[in-house]
C-alpha cells in the first residue's frame, strides 16, 4: 500500500498536501522541525513526527523507513525579507534535500518530490514589471536570487542527477507566490498576499486606514492559490516527465492592484504609505504555464479575488483573535 511522507509537514503547503492525501485515504507521515503546537495545521489520524530535523541524515533515515513515495517541502524559507537576510540559513537547506534524496536512493521509494522556486529564475529577465510570463528555459544561464534561489537551483539539479544516475524517480515544481489560509501571517516570514491581508485586517478592526506597502508598489507578480498548488504537485507527481515545471498562476498583477482587491474585499480604503527601502525582490515576475498546460491539460486558474477572499477571511479571524487576547 502507498504510504506518503510529507516532510515539513508542519507548514503551510505541506499541512494543505497532508489534508489531500488524507482524504484520498494515502497513508501519511508528516514530519517537521517544530514542535506540534506550531504546526499550521495538525490531523491526529496521520502519524505526526514533530521536532524532527531533517538536515540530519539519521533523522532523513528514520523519516523514509516504510514510504513509498515523498514530498520535500521542508525548508527554512520565508518572505522577502527572511531570503534576503539570511542567506545562509537558506542554503543550509541543502542538507535537507541532499540527506532526503540518499535516504530515498537508498529505501527505495518509487517517487520523490522536491518544491523549487521561482527564485531560480535569472535575475536579469525579471527586470521590468510588465515581464512576459517566465519559460522553464529562463532559468539558465543562471543568476538566481541570491542565497535561496541558489540552494532551489542546486537542489534541482541534484533531483535531475539522482534521476539520471540512480533511477530515483524524482519531480520537481517551480512554485511562484502560493498564498491560502493556514500559512504564515506574521512574525517577520509571511509573504506580500498574507502580509497585506494581515495589514488591511488591522486597520479594519482598529479603524487606523494607514498601511504600509514595500517598493513603490509598481513590482508586479502572480499569486498562485494553494489548493490549484496542491493539485499541481500531484498532477506532477504521477506524471513521467521529469524535468522542473512552473506551478503557478499566470495571472499577473501590480502589488497596488492586490493592495485594491483586498480592500474591496475588506470593504475599505486605505492611505498606503510606500517603503521604498524596504526589501521588494525583483520588479516583474510571472508564470509562463505553457508547458504545464501542454503536459496535463489544465493549469492554476483560481481567480486571485477568490482566493483572498478565502485568505483574507481567515487571517481576519486570526487577527481578531489576537487582537481580543
Ligand atoms: P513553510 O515555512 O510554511 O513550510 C516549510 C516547513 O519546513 C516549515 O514547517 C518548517 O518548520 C519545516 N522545516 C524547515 N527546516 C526543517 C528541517 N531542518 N527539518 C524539518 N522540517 C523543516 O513554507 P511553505 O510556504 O509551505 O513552503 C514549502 C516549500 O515550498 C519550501 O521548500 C519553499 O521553499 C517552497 N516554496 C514556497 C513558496 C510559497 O510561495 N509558499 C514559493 C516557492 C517555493
Amino acid at each position: 500500500m502507498k504510504k506518503a511522507l510529507v516532510a515539513g509537514g508542519g507548514g503551510f503547503i505541506g499541512g494543505h498536501l497532508v489534508a489531500a492525501l488524507r482524504s484520498q485515504n494515502i497513508e501519511v507521515r508528516a514530519v517537521d522541525i517544530k514542535p506540534l503546537n506550531e504546526w499550521h495545521q495538525v490531523f491526529p489520524d496521520v502519524e505526526n513526527i514533530a521536532d524532527s530535523n531533517l538536515e540530519d541524515i539519521d533523522e532523513c533515515m528514520d523519516a523514509v523507513d516504510g514510504i513509498s513515495e515523498i514530498y520535500n517541502l521542508a525548508a527554512n524559507m520565508g518572505g522577502i525579507s527572511f531570503i534576503e537576510h539570511n542567506k545562509a540559513l537558506c542554503m543550509l537547506s541543502s542538507l535537507i534535500n541532499t540527506h532526503l534524496l540518499i535516504a530515498a536512493r537508498e529505501a527505495e521509494v518509487d517517487r520523490y518530490f522536491f518544491s523549487s522556486s521561482a527564485c531560480v529564475y535569472a535575475q536579469d529577465r525579471q527586470r521590468n514589471p510588465n515581464i512576459l510570463g517566465l519559460r522553464e528555459s529562463d532559468a539558465h544561464p543562471a543568476d538566481p536570487e541570491d542565497g535561496y534561489g541558489e540552494e532551489k537551483l542546486f537542489a534541482e539539479a541534484m533531483c535531475r542527477h539522482f534521476y539520471q544516475d540512480f533511477g530515483l524517480e524524482t519531480r520537481v515544481a517551480r512554485f511562484h507566490n502560493i498564498y491560502g489560509p493556514y500559512g504564515t501571517w506574521d512574525g517577520g516570514r509571511e509573504k506580500a498576499p498574507a502580509a497585506i491581508c494581515r495589514k488591511i485586517a488591522k486597520a479594519k478592526i482598529t479603524g487606523n486606514h494607514e498601511i504600509e506597502v514595500w517598493g513603490d508598489g509598481t513590482q508586479t507578480r502572480s499569486f498562485c492559490y494553494v489548493s490549484d498548488c496542491i493539485r499541481g504537485i500531484q498532477a506532477i507527481m504521477e506524471a513521467p516527465y521529469q524535468p522542473p515545471l512552473n506551478l503557478g498562476s499566470a495571472e499577473k498583477v501590480s502589488i497596488n492592484q492586490l493592495v485594491e482587491i483586498v480592500e474591496s474585499i475588506a470593504g475599505i480604503t486605505c492611505t498606503r504609505k510606500y517603503l521604498v527601502n524596504a526589501p521588494k525582490g525583483v520588479n516583474g515576475r510571472n508564470s509562463d504555464n505553457t508547458k504545464f498546460k501542454k503536459l496535463h491539460g489544465w493549469e492554476p486558474s483560481t481567480p486571485l479575488v477568490q482566493g483572498l477572499r478565502e485568505t483574507y477571511t481567515w487571517i481576519y479571524a486570526e487577527v481578531l483573535k489576537e487582537t481580543m487576547v
